[in-house]
């Protein structure tokens, strides 16, 4: 059985305005913006709007809605960063890997013969975020 969600992690702060983020999109059900640790050039994260600590305790409806943006954004970043794949990522619990627990997936483009950097690397600065933010909505709204 999974922990209860808590409603102070970090995503759910960035849901609700409190801290900020670099948004790329949002609809009723889902919200996407920058990872603040990028493993490569416009890696982004998509999350539900209605809590949901992992994939464990998601609701079936919230997550369809979540993998319809996961396959949005990473269309378009896929075209904004000129990439030839991509890389989908979900960890669940803290032995699956997971460090902020509101469920969320890492969309990466990936590039040839390049190699995704390590996770908890630098963070990136406000002004990159920004500009790849840009760049991926820029792709949706072409889309
Ligand atoms: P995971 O739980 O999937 O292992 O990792 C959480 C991800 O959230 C990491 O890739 C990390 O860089 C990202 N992250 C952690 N804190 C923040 C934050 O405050 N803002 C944003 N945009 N991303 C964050």
């Amino acid at each position: 059985m999974t922990a209860a969600y808590d409603p102070n992690n970090i995503f759910a702060k960035i849901l609700r305005g409190e801290i900020p983020s670099h948004k790329i999109c949002e609809d009723d059900e889902s919200f996407a913006f920058m990872d603040i640790m990028p493993r490569g050039p416009g890696h982004s994260l998509v999350i539900p709007k209605k809590p949901a600590r992992n994939i464990l305790d998601v609701d079936p409806t919230s997550l369809a809605a979540v993998m319809r943006t996961v396959q949005k954004v990473g269309r378009a970043a896929m075209k904004a960063f000129d990439a030839q794949g991509l890389t989908v990522q979900q960890f669940n619990e803290v032995e699956g890997g997971q460090v902020v627990f509101h469920l969320h997936f890492h969309v990466m483009p990936r590039f040839a013969g390049i190699a995704l950097k390590p996770p908890a690397g630098p963070m990136e600065s406000p002004e990159v975020l920004a500009e790849n933010a840009a760049r991926i909505k820029a792709a949706l709204e072409k889309s």
